[in-house]
């Protein structure tokens, strides 16, 4: 009768619905032939990178950092370090001592206003000459005339250490008059217009570098850097008869992939859904670093937040009914998604950072956003991980070893906050490179520490020239 037709009518709708769930999070789940698949496209891209002919066709830029040799501990001195391109900008004082295995670091945060961060080139570099010298101030430094290394975590080329020109900003950045431009210069120029203060600007460096550098003086196999903040991105050393554009063919040079590009030329799409499209196309950059968009901080909170929103338009979560803010770009930070994977997080408190967001949820419902955080979450942390395997892979052929050890030094928010993430990266990479051991190292606040010890280098052989 009715009764049964509509019971039937129920469950069938119950099994579209759990269809339609399935469907969405097993698009966000790549097993390990997919992913062993796209650690070998990356060594595709990343093989095209070094050549000269045709390279601008690899999404992988593979820029040379000037970068050849480790920290050897006789690193002494006083250095300024500058910290741009996570979500604050950050002045550091460090200390290195000959021999020491301790650096000092003084270090003071400074926000960056979004009309800043957006404005004129030359307001940026006033605005950070200005914080310069309130740490200059505060430290009693003003009148010492110090040494500094900069680290500017956007892709620049370089034709040497203190010098880089920027190619294009990401994650969010984007004052303009800026690409195409020397950084280093601009910074000097703000410096002397302010003529308060003075410095040497020694070296720029990537985040990665840095961080590399700074583990490698601990760790003698630290030979990759690796970050997994706002942003992604990884360096590591590369024999330089393999890098086409520059002379030499002795030694190695670190090179940063800029891997967060990769995918940039289409090679990623097969694995690309519709809510990383449409984060995409809400994005300051759409159609670049795609697969940073996949993995950075900046956008997993976001690609949690278009994922729930599908759900609700389908029936599938909230009663179906989303908040009006779940449609607010940006309301889902990505420390959300860290405190909700933790294991220590009870529904209950899941319940409440929803209802924060004005939804209305059962705890089906809560179950149900941390599976969402955590398919997103596992996917990124698998892609670092193939990313990892590639790099790897790459310098144990170079150097024709059937086994190689390698550390991996790390820093970014994503990977430290984040309760799973460095574990699934670890154990992605450890599966698709079986011939290599891979130690991951935290390099906490690692990259002014690195790039105070290239800084020392770079001071070096500069006063051993005068000599
Ligand atoms: C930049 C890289 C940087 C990475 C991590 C990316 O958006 O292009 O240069 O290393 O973020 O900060
Ligand atoms: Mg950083």
């Amino acid at each position: 009768g009715k009764g049964a037709a509509l019971v039937t009518a129920v469950a069938r709708r119950l099994a579209r619905q759990r269809h339609d769930l399935d469907e969405i999070l097993a698009s966000f789940d790549l097993g390990p032939e997919k992913l062993a698949d796209v650690a070998r496209r990356l060594r595709a891209a990343i093989d095209q990178g070094l050549r000269m002919e045709n390279r601008g066709q690899s999404s992988l830029k593979m820029l040379p950092t000037f970068v050849r040799s480790k920290p050897d501990g006789e690193e002494h001195g006083d250095f300024l370090a500058l910290d741009l391109g996570g979500s604050n900008f950050r002045v550091m004082l460090v200390q290195v001592q000959r021999g020491r295995r301790r650096v000092n670091l003084h270090n003071q945060v400074y926000p960056l206003p979004q009309d800043v961060i957006l404005g004129v080139g030359e307001h940026l570099f006033d605005h950070i000459a200005g914080c310069i010298a309130d740490f200059l101030e505060n430290t009693g430094m003003i009148n010492h005339r110090l040494p500094l290394g900069f680290t500017f975590s956007f892709p620049c080329h370089h034709q040497g250490l203190d010098q880089g020109i920027l190619l294009n900003w990401t994650k969010g950045f984007g004052a303009k008059d800026c690409e195409g431009k020397d950084i280093v210069t601009m910074l000097r120029e703000a410096i002397e217009r302010r003529n308060d203060y003075e410095v040497d600007v020694f070296a720029m460096v990537n985040d990665t570098v840095g961080t590399m550098m700074a583990c490698s003086y601990d760790d003698p196999h630290c030979e990759i850097g690796l970050i997994i903040g706002t942003g992604t991105n990884a360096c590591y050393m590369e024999e330089l008869q393999n890098v086409e554009c520059l002379p030499g063919d002795k030694g190695r040079m670190c090179m940063n992939t800029e891997w967060g590009a990769f995918g940039d030329d289409g090679c990623l799409n097969d694995i690309r859904t519709n809510f990383d499209k449409l984060v995409d196309a809400a994005s300051f950059n759409p159609g670049l670093q795609c697969f940073e968009k996949m993995i950075g901080g900046l956008y997993l909170g976001e690609l949690v937040r278009v994922v729930l929103l599908g759900l609700a338009q389908r029936g599938l979560i909230f009663r179906g009914r989303p908040s009006q803010r779940l449609f607010t770009k940006g309301i889902f930070p990505t420390h959300f998604v860290s405190q909700i994977e933790s294991d220590s997080m009870a529904l209950l408190q899941i319940r409440s950072i929803l209802r924060g967001l004005g939804l209305d949820v059962t705890c089906d419902d809560s179950l149900l956003v941390r599976r969402v955080c955590a398919a997103v979450t596992t996917r990124a942390a698998r892609l670092c991980g193939a990313g990892v395997a590639a790099l790897v892979e790459q310098m144990r052929e170079n150097r024709g070893l059937d086994h190689l050890q390698v550390t991996v030094g790390v820093d970014g928010s994503l990977y430290q906050l984040h309760p799973k993430f460095a574990q699934k990266v670890t154990e992605m990479t450890a599966r698709l490179a079986p011939r290599c051991s891979v130690s991951f190292r935290l390099s906490e606040g690692g990259s002014g520490k690195g790039v105070a010890f290239i800084t020392a280098a770079a001071c070096r052989v500069r006063e051993a020239g005068m000599h």
